[in-house]
């Protein structure tokens, strides 16, 4: 937003309203730009009839101009801060520099952004040594003056003059010391004047300058620093990390002080409108009596609770009450505010909305709809999907973080928290948790496919290497475990079972740690959790509200029984991908699955088959009754078969072993038994080899194994179609969809899918029964979605696999590339996301919409749907809503993310 540029406009009261809102046709960012956040909420509160002590602000642009031209005052603008100071005079009958009556003001900065790493504050600006005198004698209160003037002395001293603030607080400890004073507040007069005359000397040796005793010259001073400020290092890398850009400047807020150290009728605090970590909707913070701001935060004295005003002060509490209410109201949102009674007048300094938990979030926005305040529609806005996520996994107890501080951080992948043992070893972590009940957490430098059962065991994972898309983070993502990886100040010492960090700090395998997956970090305790409850009643009113707004879809990836259940609880509509393959990596099946693809008979293989036939009934049998009503896509067999197969070189190694022993056999039986191994691993190995291939994950997987191995997934048909037959004969609806993976060619669709549905109607006829059924394919090969509208004519669902499209449209292997190349195009910002993460826009996008478009128009009725990682992630589930998808499907513990940013995208339509 750029208005008109008023020239020479550099300063704005407080009470200015009207005039900045014309200058900007009403465009409160605007004004927010021109006055920075805290100065644009000031002026709102004013205009509101809100007590605001008078004040005025600096703009940006004056900001700006002052640092182009080399760091001097843009001409004619310090005379409007002059003239801003008379107005200030005028409202408050009191005159700067005057030692009768002065006014004193604080200046602080404000950026259009909240942002660490500027100048803070001033305050009691307008004291010298004349005027302080005065005031002591004129109020009667010498140690109230002479404290409010070092405090003066030591933040210019401090941020303007560049002295180390330690220096300031070493003199003050060693007054309290001299004059036996427990805290500041046992200082007298005296003391403060001393520790102000020490002040001063220190300024004049550290900066060889004097601390100005011009209330003019401070103010100009205070304010150039603000300015220089934001270009202070701290300042830019603040921006460059959070991608703010470097023209905004800073505005400079000058205000009247008041003083809640002015004796009992005074007080200072800050308060929220309603609890920042329930919820509720009552007053929340701390205030001391007789106090300035910075002793509430300091924490030097202890603070009471805000509730207590309401006996010490009960009209002031009132007063409050109606301020949080009234600027909640005109926000619409829960307010944190910094309030001064000075001798029975309340004055509100500042007003933001409030930071809150996610707990408080979902339970202010319901409320606050019941109020009256906002839509639901704004609720539903409100509530971010990372939120959500909070209710899914265990916490740290935020009461015992106050206590601990992280030993080590890294890059926060997957949410929750964990707590348990260290364990190096993916055994060990599995048999401490299995056999012997222990909580584990695996640490190692990065994880490999077959760490998986030691993470799967662990409570949580930590790897000292790895980025964002590494083994780790994508395999405790998709089973919801907690994970920080990367963690780059752990050196693990995986010959000796320990870790250390930095110089002194070793930590053995056996001990304790505790660690945060929703901020990376790591601790070096046993600490206590909370297990958010997904039932929380406002985060289910927010996600029926989400439902009701949303067009996507929301089903679950889910494999097992009780998957399924879970997804069902979380709110899935039904299940959008079973991976068989999962089913067939039990102990028990595993032999079978091998004899059935090292077969080298028809006759072998088909008994082979036979046998997984029932195990796949009661498999699919469990997942209809636990989806009664709702659709299951079962897809037939996919994986590459050197999964199921034992590797080449671990065959070798064992053969060179049994050969060996075989020398040093003396009993015949026993030679003739190993003889047998020999053989029987030797056929193996031979099959192995002559099964492998260089590129598995583009060889014989998906539909190409059905086509070579036809009884395979007929086997699979028979099953699905007998559980479901099973379940409708009790009285269960069930609503099987068959779907067919990796086809890139209408051809291979067309000859499995009427073999295919012959046997599902034989056994449909031999059952006596009759289910509604589908048949379906993947959409994961660039020629399948550029031939979409072919394959439609056959298929009457598509279910695009965006994890394989990616790796095939991009051409980059999806089990490597996260750990290479890929890594560096995303530090280079040369891929502005991961497309393993967020659906690529511009190519699979195109894809999808190519594929969406013309298999519509081949059938009007086509079920479209998105079973890759991506149907959990929110941008990714924006781009399905475009693009007209009718639903996405995610693991378990993304569908209440996923229903919150289905129904996200479909308000931005709005
Ligand atoms: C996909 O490719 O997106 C998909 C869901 O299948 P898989 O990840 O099992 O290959
Ligand atoms: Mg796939």
């Amino acid at each position: 937003m750029s208005a008109q540029k008023t020239p020479n406009k550099y300063v704005y009261l407080f009470n200015d309203y009207d005039e900045v809102m014309t200058r900007y046709d009403g465009e409160w960012d605007g004004v927010r730009g021109l006055l920075g956040g805290k100065g644009a909420n000031l002026l709102d509160a004013t205009r509101l009839g809100i007590p605001v002590p008078p004040g005025f602000t600096v703009t940006t642009e004056g900001c700006n101009d002052y640092l182009a031209a080399g760091e001097e005052f843009p001409a004619d603008s310090w005379e409007q801060v002059l003239g801003a100071i008379a107005s200030l005079e005028s409202m408050t009958g009191k005159q700067f520099g005057n030692a009768d009556n002065p006014l004193l003001v604080s200046c602080r900065s404000g950026a259009r952004f909240s942002m660490p790493g500027m100048m803070d504050t001033i305050l009691n600006i307008g004291l010298n040594d004349e005027i302080v005198e005065i005031l002591a004698t004129r109020t009667h209160r010498p140690r109230f003056a002479y404290d409010i003037y070092r405090r003066l002395v030591q933040m210019f001293g401090g941020v303007v003059m560049g002295v180390p603030d330690e220096v300031f607080e070493a003199v003050i400890t060693a007054q309290r010391r001299e004059s036996r004073a427990k805290v500041d507040a046992d200082l007298d007069a005296n003391a403060w004047k001393a520790v102000t005359i020490r002040f001063k000397e220190i300024i004049r040796t550290y900066t060889g300058k004097e601390f100005p005793n011009d209330p003019y010259e401070q103010l100009k001073q205070a304010t150039e620093a603000v300015f220089r400020s934001w270009n202070g290092k701290r300042a830019i890398d603040y921006r460059n990390a959070a991608g703010i850009e470097h023209d905004l400047g800073t505005a400079v807020n000058i205000q009247t002080m008041v003083f809640g150290n002015i004796g009992d009728d005074s007080a200072t605090g800050v308060f929220m409108s309603r609890n920042a970590t329930t919820g509720e909707p009552q007053l929340e913070g701390d205030y001391l009596i007789n106090a300035q701001g910075e002793d509430v935060v300091a924490g030097t004295r202890a603070t009471l609770r805000i509730g207590q005003l309401k006996d010490d002060m009960p009209k002031m509490f009132e007063e409050l009450e109606q301020i949080a209410r009234r600027l909640e109201k005109h926000h619409r949102n829960m307010q944190d505010m910094e309030f001064t009674i000075e001798q029975g007048k309340l004055w509100l300094l500042q007003t933001r909305d409030g930071k809150r938990t996610a707990q408080a979030e979902v339970r202010i926005a319901v409320d606050m709809v019941n109020e009256g305040l906002i839509s639901r529609e704004e609720a539903v806005s409100r509530v971010q999907p990372d939120q959500v996520d909070f209710f899914l996994h265990p916490q740290l107890d935020p009461k015992a973080l106050q206590d601990v501080k992280p030993i080590a951080s890294g890059l926060n992948v997957s949410p929750g928290a964990a707590v348990g043992i260290i364990a190096f070893e993916p055994d060990l972590a599995e048999r401490w948790a299995k056999e012997e009940g222990k909580n584990v957490i695996l640490v190692r430098p990065e994880t490999r496919p077959d760490d998986v059962h030691g993470m799967l065991a662990a409570k949580g994972v930590v790897t000292s290497k790895g980025g964002r898309t590494s083994h780790a983070a994508l395999v405790a993502r998709q089973f919801g475990k907690p994970a920080v990886v990367g963690v780059e100040e752990i050196e693990i010492d995986l010959d000796n079972h320990l870790m250390r960090i930095g110089e002194d700090l070793v930590i053995k395998e056996g001990e304790s740690l505790s660690i945060d997956g929703n901020h990376g970090l790591i601790y070096y305790a046993d600490l206590p959790t909370v297990v958010p409850d997904i039932n929380n009643p406002s985060l289910i009113k927010i996600l029926s509200w989400a439902d009701d707004f949303r067009k996507l879809g929301v089903r679950a990836n889910a494999d097992y029984p009780d998957d399924a259940q879970r997804a069902r609880d979380y709110g899935a509509e039904g299940i959008g991908l079973c991976r068989t393959e999962h089913m067939f990596f039990a102990e028990e099946r595993l032999p079978i699955m091998q004899r059935m693809i090292t077969a080298s008979s028809p006759t072998e293989r088909a008994e082979a088959i036979a046998g997984l036939l029932p195990m796949q009934r009661t498999d699919f049998e469990g997942l209809f009754r636990a989806m009664e009503g709702q659709p299951v896509i079962i897809r037939l067999l996919d994986p590459p078969l050197h999964e199921f197969l034992p590797s080449a070189h671990d065959l070798m190694l064992e053969l060179t072993d049994l050969k060996l022993r075989m020398q040093h056999l003396s009993s015949l039986k026993e030679m003739d038994g190993v003889l047998e191994e020999i053989k029987t691993k030797t056929s193996l190995l031979e099959r192995v080899e002559t099964l492998s291939e260089s590129n598995p994950m583009l060889g014989t997987r998906g539909v190409r194994l059905g086509m070579l191995i036809p009884g395979l997934y007929q086997m699979q048909v028979q099953a699905i179609f007998e559980a479901a037959c099973r379940c409708a004969t009790d009285g269960v609806e069930v609503h099987p969809e068959v779907m067919i993976p990796l086809v890139s060619h209408v051809g291979e669709l067309e000859s499995m899918v009427d073999p295919l549905t012959e046997v599902a109607d034989k056994v449909m006829a031999e059952q006596g029964v009759n289910v509604e059924k589908m048949f379906g394919t993947m959409i994961e090969i660039p020629r399948a979605a550029l031939t979409a509208g072919e394959i439609a004519n056959t298929a009457e669902f598509f279910s695009f696999g965006t994890n394989d499209l990616t790796q095939t449209t991009y051409g980059i292997s999806r089990d490597d590339a996260e750990t290479g190349f890929l890594v560096h195009y995303l530090q280079t910002r040369l891929l502005k996301d991961n497309p393993f993460t967020s659906i690529d826009p511009e190519g699979v996008g195109r894809l999808m919409q190519i594929a969406i478009d013309e298999g519509k128009e081949s059938r009007e009725d086509l079920e479209i749907g998105v079973c890759g990682e991506h149907g959990g992630d929110p941008k990714s589930i924006h781009l399905c809503h475009k693009l007209g998808v009718d639903y996405v499907s995610c693991s378990p513990f993304r569908v209440p993310i996923a229903r919150l940013a289905a129904a996200h995208a479909a308000l931005e339509d709005l």
